[in-house]
């Protein structure tokens, strides 16, 4: 792949032995195109870094009821599909797993109030991390 080439929907499938339909999604999800050409043009530098960015994205963002494990460097489905919500503040916090490969602790942080866009079919148990004696009771 040459960076100062174009390359047209065509070749870019050719090259990466996907199909054309792969390349227009990415066309949609914001690859960017030569102006005014036709057939499509793409820069290869544009499609390097369209590239780049896309990886970075798939490898933060793991999917739903998933975690990413630092020691199998791969997202994760906690053992027994189940995980531990730490609230670290009133809006977010830590869910925390067992990697079903390694057996280490695995961790996502979450936005508490969006929980249910990770969760998927997660079974999440709520702790405290701190109940203070007396602080729920009413003193006389
Ligand atoms: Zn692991």
């Amino acid at each position: 792949m040459k960076v100062h080439r174009n390359y047209s929907v065509d070749e870019i499938a050719r090259r990466f032995g996907i199909h054309k339909n792969t390349v227009r999604n990415w066309l949609k999800q914001g690859l960017v195109t030569i102006d005014g050409q036709r057939p499509i043009l793409i820069l290869g530098r544009e499609l390097l870094r369209f590239l780049t960015e896309r990886r970075l994205k798939t490898k933060q963002s793991c999917g739903p009821g998933r975690f990413y494990c630092i020691a199998c460097r791969a997202p994760k489905v906690p053992a027994g599909n189940m995980a531990d919500c730490i609230p670290m503040s009133a809006s977010s916090g830590n869910l925390c797993g067992i990697c079903p490969d390694c057996n280490r602790l695995i961790y996502r942080r979450v936005n508490l109030t969006k929980i249910d866009a990770v969760r998927d079919d997660l079974e999440i148990t709520f702790t405290q991390p701190h109940q203070r004696i007396g602080e729920s009771t009413t003193r006389r």
